[in-house]
């Protein structure tokens, strides 16, 4: 059985349902597990207290009796004896229970006590006394599919399917863990608290040993593919170095080196540089440019947006006057776009900035040598992958500005070597970040007004609406009159969104860099990479909407320079998360806090790709399972056991997995 539709009795309609959970075929039903499991205990009453959660059974006292509030809503009231007390019971929109509910059924209620009045609220009721403590698998439902008749399907196919365990028998040896048959039978049905530990103890393991595998299978691939061996002068690198109008930090300094280091010797580069907002990290994928431009090969810079690949653009075309950098976006036409690929092709183009344009089937490159993806958390790794595939085997270079959590830099970038750039600039001051309440916006529009009379920039983000992104729209059009009503005489305002076409995107970026608009008021479009030395100023509306680590990119786009800068988040709600911010600027420390309170979701943005998302596993909560895997991984692909025929099916699991060029 592979097919969702060789179930029996399962119809379309559940098959959409099921789709919709993103399920799709067996492989996924079987290893759709439970979110977390509800554990039914009887509760002792002489122990319970006013408004505690109670399970109790007992038999039905009397005929229910029922009030129909509105169509929707009905009420029903009965008594149990629980052979200790009578306790009333109340419970909504159960009035089809009424004929099953006659006197002297036996029922288990669970829900909220009311000492006072002696009644349960009941949330949950069943038929049948508690005899012993039901461990009850709560899935992702939605309200056309329920917790329980997922159960019911994943039950029905369960002994019918062959699952394979991709744990290699050694390691089954070593932790005596039990066949992955049972312990998927055991996730679905669990019936004692320790078993079902083991259970899924078995199966987080084979995720994670899953993953580190491919991993570790990326990190030696790619050590071992052939890579360029560039002869390049490193007196050139460095006189460039020294005509810029800054000095760079002994860690932008560090970076090159290891980057120069990788591109001049002939193992294929994999490395990530990762460093905090405004820590200067283009400077040095401008000079790991260069280095490679110097040994006769072509570049590419891949940005997140636009309005950032302009921005490289531009920047780079000033500090190197004599060669040929393209700007490559979706926003060519036709025939501009045309002739640009014919000198990508024929390499009369040194080095090409642009968006997803750079990875579009139809660009071809004469001699690829080096590829860096800025902002790489906001790319997914299939785009990841076509990157690669581009040149004959170019280096990569990825550059990332949210820190990561010890725990992150093992798993998603487990296959690569890392740099960081971990001191700022000289000369930079902590952004100052201030929590305001809305009824306190006064407050506000007062200290907005104190930074244009100092003939500063502000960034206003505005509330952020989930529905549509005409809403989102709505809400700058909306923020720009309340902002011209308060402003309008002092300020130019600019409006950026989503909507709008890249080159209106382009034109007031400009115009804000320019210093012809002194309030742009976004969505987060502006997230990553825009640099505004003379922005001294974010407003972020509706902050508690966002993760800790978008308002630290937020907040990065203010602070350029020595001068005094201020964040203000407007929040009524979760403003203890928030706090977080106001008290460091460190960013490695707000991700590491985002990382605790909200999971992995946030720290990689719109990466949708799903080597993150665990099953069963929870990074957070099983490191030392992770370190174990790693460890067992590392040792499995170097042992000859991998190659066993036994362990094929692994091999090729992992072949499959890492699909690589
Ligand atoms: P990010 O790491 O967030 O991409 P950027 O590379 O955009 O940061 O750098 C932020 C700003 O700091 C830029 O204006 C850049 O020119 C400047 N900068 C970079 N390195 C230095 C340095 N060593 N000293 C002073 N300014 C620097
Ligand atoms: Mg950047």
């Amino acid at each position: 059985m592979q097919e969702l539709n060789e179930i029996k009795g399962i119809g379309i309609n559940t098959i959409k349902c099921l789709n919709n959970l993103g399920i799709n075929n067996i492989d996924d039903l079987v290893s759709y597990y439970p979110f977390r499991y509800e554990v039914i205990k009887k509760t002792n009453m002489k122990e319970a207290v006013d408004g505690d959660k109670v399970t109790i059974d007992g038999i039905c006292e009397n005929t229910p009796s029922v009030f129909y509030i509105s169509r929707k809503l009905n009420k029903m009231t009965f008594r149990i004896n629980t052979g200790y007390m009578v306790i009333k019971v109340t419970i909504f929109n159960r009035a089809f229970l009424k004929n099953k509910l006659i006197p002297g059924k036996e029922v288990t209620i669970t829900g909220k006590y009311n000492l006072k009045h002696n009644e349960v609220m009941a949330s949950d009721l069943r038929f049948g006394l508690l005899e012993k403590t039901i461990i009850e698998p709560v899935y992702h439902s939605s309200y056309r599919i329920n917790s329980k008749k997922i159960n019911k399907i994943i039950n029905s196919v369960l002994g019918k399917t062959k699952v394979k365990d991709y744990i290699p028998l050694a390691l089954n040896q070593k932790y005596h863990f039990m066949d992955k048959d049972r312990a998927i039978f055991l996730a679905h049905n669990p019936n004692n608290m320790h078993v079902l530990n083991e259970a899924l103890n078995k199966l987080k393991y084979e995720e994670l040993f899953l993953f580190m595998l491919k991993m570790n299978y990326l990190k030696n691939n790619s050590r071992l593919t052939a890579g360029l061996k560039r002869e390049v002068d490193y007196v050139k690198v460095e006189s460039f170095i020294n005509s810029l109008p800054f000095k760079l930090t002994s860690d932008q300094l560090k970076c090159i080196n290891d980057i120069y280091r990788d591109l001049t010797e002939p193992k294929r580069m994999n490395r990530l540089l990762q460093g905090d907002v405004g820590s200067g990290k283009t400077i040095v994928s401008f000079v790991a440019l260069y280095i490679n431009y110097l040994a006769g090969y072509q570049g590419a810079l891949m940005a997140p947006t636009e309005i950032l690949a302009l921005q490289h653009y531009l920047n780079m075309q000033k500090l190197f006057p004599n060669l040929k950098i393209a700007l490559l976006t979706g926003k060519l036409k036709a025939k501009e776009r045309k002739e640009l690929l014919n000198s990508i092709k024929d390499g009369s183009i040194d080095i090409v900035i642009g968006t997803h344009a750079l990875i579009s089937d139809d660009v071809n490159y004469k001699n690829l040598g080096l590829v860096i993806t800025d902002e790489q958390h906001r790319f997914g790794v299939n785009q990841r992958g076509n990157l690669k595939n581009k040149g004959i085997t170019p280096d990569i270079l990825y550059m990332s500005a949210t820190p990561i959590p010890r725990t992150y830099a093992l798993t998603l970038y487990g296959d690569m070597d890392i740099s960081s750039i971990r001191t700022m600039p000289k000369g930079r001051k902590p952004v100052t970040t201030i929590l305001k309440k809305d009824k306190e916006i006064k407050d506000v529009l007062y200290m907005m007004l104190d930074e244009l009379k100092k003939k500063h920039q502000i960034y206003v983000i505005a509330p952020l609406v989930e529905e549509s992104e005409n809403s989102d729209m709505e809400n700058v059009y909306e923020l720009e009159a309340k902002m011209n009503k308060a402003f309008g005489k002092v300020a130019t305002i600019g409006v950026l969104h989503g909507k709008m076409k890249p080159a209106e995107k382009d034109e007031i970026m400009e115009k804000f860099k320019n210093n012809e608009v002194q309030i742009l008021i976004s969505t987060t479009v502006i997230e990553v990479g825009v640099d505004v030395a003379n922005a001294t100023m974010m407003v972020i509306f509706d902050s508690y909407r966002f993760g800790l680590s978008t308002l630290h990119q937020l907040r990065g786009r203010v602070g350029r320079n020595d001068l005094d800068s201020y964040c203000i988040l407007i929040s009524d709600r979760e403003t203890k998360r928030l706090k977080v911010l106001t008290e460091t600027n460190d960013g490695f420390k707000v991700s590491e806090e985002d990382f605790l309170l909200r999971g992995s979701g946030d720290l990689f943005g719109e990466r949708q790709s799903g080597d993150m998302n665990f099953k069963v596993a929870d990074i957070r909560h099983d490191y030392d399972l992770l370190l174990r895997a790693k460890e067992d991984s590392e040792r499995f692909l170097k042992s000859k056991d991998y190659m066993a025929e036994h362990n094929k099916h692994i091999h090729e699991h992992i072949l499959m997995a890492v699909d690589l060029d």
